[in-house]
């Protein structure tokens, strides 16, 4: 097989679901007499969360929603976050809320979290949510793994029975990709900084999710032939000309493709769909919380 046909490609996948989303926003608006509206509260002028914010805020204004944007100094003190947390949990204009991550040190993260109201909690970090995708019961998953998975039922249709191999346990990515995985039934093995002998656990696996952010670690040799690959990893490194950088992976494309049987590219691959579900779950929460019916499995 080519490596052509074996890419999967994200940032088409992504295109398409944000065709989906305007259309179901569009039928919101029409039927609720209001945009949609997502939120984005910025704490500091950190350079990479300024571009994810822009282009939150562009992508939710091109998909017909509402986007508010908060953009606070680095000195603010964490009363004053939380104030406008709960400003924004009061305002029924504002379906959902993401407050951008990281936080400057002297705010407590977990407490900023635990004071978005988790129905608007579209990012899925707050507990409850955590607790309710656990559970099986409808919340906001975190956009980064839906995507993940996604790609992944595209791709291969149902995951039953597969054995999956997630590698890295944040409470961003690595969690609740294994968490998704087990609700697709898959059999799942979660990896980490002390597995032991990594590349023989990777070596079982139908389905390898990487998340750790080490640049290429993931060797095409320790892969099963056959297998798909998620690669989450995005890392600066530095470029062939001097001066220049370049965005790779967890996993070593080059060597990774001749074995996989499907895999994303870095960039293209689980980069666009991250916004991309972002605004899917926007638009969930906005007719969740106007009590109108949507068929949430069409999106
Ligand atoms: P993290 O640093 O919070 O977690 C990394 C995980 O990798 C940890 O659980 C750790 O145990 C594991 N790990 C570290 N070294 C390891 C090793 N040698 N072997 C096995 N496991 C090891 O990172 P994160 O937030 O989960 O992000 C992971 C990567 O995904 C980063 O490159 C990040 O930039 C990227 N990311 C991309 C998106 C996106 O595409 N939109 C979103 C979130 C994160």
């Amino acid at each position: 097989m080519s490596t052509d046909s074996k890419i999967i490609d994200g940032k088409a996948f992504a295109e398409g679901l944000r065709t989906r989303i305007a259309v179901v926003a569009a039928d919101f608006e029409a039927k609720a007499g209001r945009k949609a509206g997502l939120a984005v509260v910025l704490v500091g002028e950190d350079p990479a969360s300024q571009v994810y914010v822009r282009n939150k805020g562009k992508q939710t204004v091109a998909a017909g929603m509402e986007s508010f944007e908060h953009k606070l100094p680095a000195d603010t003190s964490e009363a004053d976050l939380l104030a406008v947390v709960e400003r924004l949990n009061a305002d029924p204009a504002v379906d959902g809320i993401l407050v951008q991550l990281p936080l400057p040190a002297h705010m407590n993260e977990q407490k900023v979290i635990a004071t978005i109201n988790p129905d608007k909690d579209v990012d899925g970090f707050h507990v409850v949510n955590v607790g309710r995708l656990a559970t099986g019961l409808p919340g906001f998953v975190p956009c980064t793994p839906l995507g993940c998975v996604m790609l992944l039922k595209d791709r291969l249709g149902s995951l039953s029975g597969l054995d999956a191999v997630v590698i890295g346990r944040s409470n961003i990515v690595g969690k609740p990709m294994a968490q998704l995985l087990i609700a697709e039934s898959c059999t799942v093995t979660v990896a980490h900084s002390r597995t032991k002998d990594l590349p023989e656990v990777v070596r079982r696996a139908d389905i390898v999710v990487a998340a750790v952010g080490r640049p290429e670690m993931v060797k095409g040799d320790w892969l099963k032939p056959g297998a798909t690959v998620i690669d989450v990893g995005i890392n600066r490194v530095p470029g062939a000309e001097e001066g220049k950088s370049r965005l790779v992976g967890d996993v070593d494309f080059a060597s990774a493709a001749e074995v996989a049987g499907a895999i994303t590219p870095v960039p293209g691959g689980v980069g666009p769909m991250t916004i991309a579900v972002l605004l899917r779950n926007t638009v969930v929460a906005a007719h969740r919380n106007a009590g109108l019916v949507l068929d949430e499995s069409a999106l």
